[in-house]
């Protein structure tokens, strides 16, 4: 065990901290500038001129619901689906997510005997932590969440198979790939178990959230299960629907979003959506199409991402561990990939470490944020989010981190707590 300094010091160390006038923020995972200047040259393509598709239509006009069939094949190999099972959208995934959960609600989905707002009472299993803003979405439109714990492996799989037997359940979160926030990659078991287990609802849905499927920290590159070929061996064809996006490969907020899913399912999307847009942005699928050419274009990009990610990620962990390690008063993730590393602190002390960062000049992702409706029972998990800020004040801000945890450890064990994870 490495001593933790007296209460006395780390209130001088803390004190010495907040005389710093820091002003940092690790609240979400932006990418930084620098990340969205290796695709700036992405803003003035296609051209002049420049707005035929392969097939020749005038990608500036209505129309083409599905996305342009190059930009399906480009990204066939990370969704794991073939072209004409790929729809590419406009900017945003999570608008994917919400709009096939909108049509569920108000329609139903293949396999439906009535629009899900019609059932009694539906659910979602969710694996926690996870990503607040597909909690958000079950709250906005009163899905019961069913909290799921996370393994190494991914979602606890007895549990989830128990829970999904409840007719109630008619979906389930995942982040199947450096899932956010905890780092894990599930494993081709876990994908198995999901293909296969039996579910209560016949029209239940696995939401494949798959926003990190091309964001490696390292030189590791973890190959997950296919879930769609899973499904359809284990004959649940209709149960999962995969999203990806480029939000994080070329620009945040101007990228490509894309769904993938059985026939049967990109053909309920496509005539929902069809009512809802006479079609997307096709320039900008041109763009992407013009800017990333090729599978060697994309893996060359996601280098230059991994180039300004990783010494930032290093940075955390290894700040962490030069002021909390052998203290167990925290413990942490080292991911192999995504946008999050993962914070365990003594429980009842999160919410403290927050406000203690806060009054340093850092903002944090509200503790809870992990969890559903907000709310951590036992006030105990933070994410740390390094994209954005720059390394020197990547290093400051986890050194803030490490000092507020020791602190609040220190007060709450001194308040009768263990102070210890
Ligand atoms: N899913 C996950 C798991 C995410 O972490 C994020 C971004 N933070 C999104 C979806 C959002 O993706 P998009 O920008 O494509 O809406």
């Amino acid at each position: 065990m490495t001593a933790i300094p007296a209460l006395a010091d780390l209130q001088a160390r803390y004190a010495a901290l907040q005389g710093r006038g820091l002003k940092l923020d690790m609240t979400r995972g932006k990418p930084s500038p620098e990340q969205l200047d290796l695709s700036e040259g992405l803003v003035t393509l296609p051209g002049n001129r420049d707005h035929r598709t392969e097939t020749g239509e005038d990608a500036r006009n209505y129309g083409g619901v599905q996305g342009l069939a190059e930009v399906r094949a480009l990204f066939a190999a990370v969704l794991g689906a073939p072209p004409e099972r790929i729809v590419v959208g406009n900017n945003s995934s999570l608008a994917l997510m919400h709009d096939c959960i909108a049509y569920a609600l108000l329609k139903g989905v293949p396999g439906s005997a009535r629009p899900w707002s019609k059932e009694e009472e539906i659910r979602f299993l969710c694996p926690v932590p996870g990503y607040d803003r597909h909690f958000a979405l079950c709250e906005t439109y009163g899905i019961g969440m069913v909290p799921v714990p996370m393994t190494a492996e991914g979602p606890d799989m007895d549990v989830v198979e128990r829970e999904a037997r409840d007719p109630r359940v008619r979906g389930m979160w995942a982040v199947p790939q450096y899932s956010n926030p905890g780092g894990e990659t599930y494993s081709d078991a876990t994908v198995s178990r999901l293909a296969r287990m039996e579910t209560g609802a016949p029209d239940f849905r696995l939401f494949w959230d798959n926003a990190y499927a091309l964001h490696h920290l390292t030189e590791r590159r973890p190959v997950l299960r296919n879930i769609l070929e899973a499904c359809a061996e284990a004959g649940n064809p209709d149960r999962a629907i995969v999203f990806a996006s480029t939000s994080k490969v070329t620009l945040a907020g101007a990228g490509l979003a894309m769904l993938a899913s059985s026939e049967a399912n990109v053909r309920w999307y496509l005539a929902n959506a069809g009512k809802r847009s006479i079609g997307p942005d096709k320039l900008n699928q041109l763009r992407h199409i013009r800017f990333l050419r090729d599978q060697t274009g994309i893996d060359a990009l996601m280098d230059g991402h991994r180039r300004l990610l990783a010494p930032k990620f290093r940075a955390v962990t290894e700040t962490l561990a030069r002021h909390l390690g052998g203290t167990g008063v925290a413990r942490w993730s080292e991911p192999e990939g995504g946008y999050f590393v993962l914070l365990e602190v003594p429980e009842g002390c999160a919410t403290r470490v927050v406000t203690l960062a806060a009054a340093c000049g850092l903002a944090l992702t509200p503790a809870g944020a992990t969890h559903p409706y907000g709310r951590d029972p036992q006030d105990r998990l933070l994410r740390l989010a390094p994209s954005y800020p720059k390394l020197a004040e990547v290093e400051a801000a986890a050194e803030v981190v490490a000092t507020c945890v020791l602190l609040a450890a220190e007060e709450s064990r001194e308040a009768g707590g263990s102070g210890r994870v």
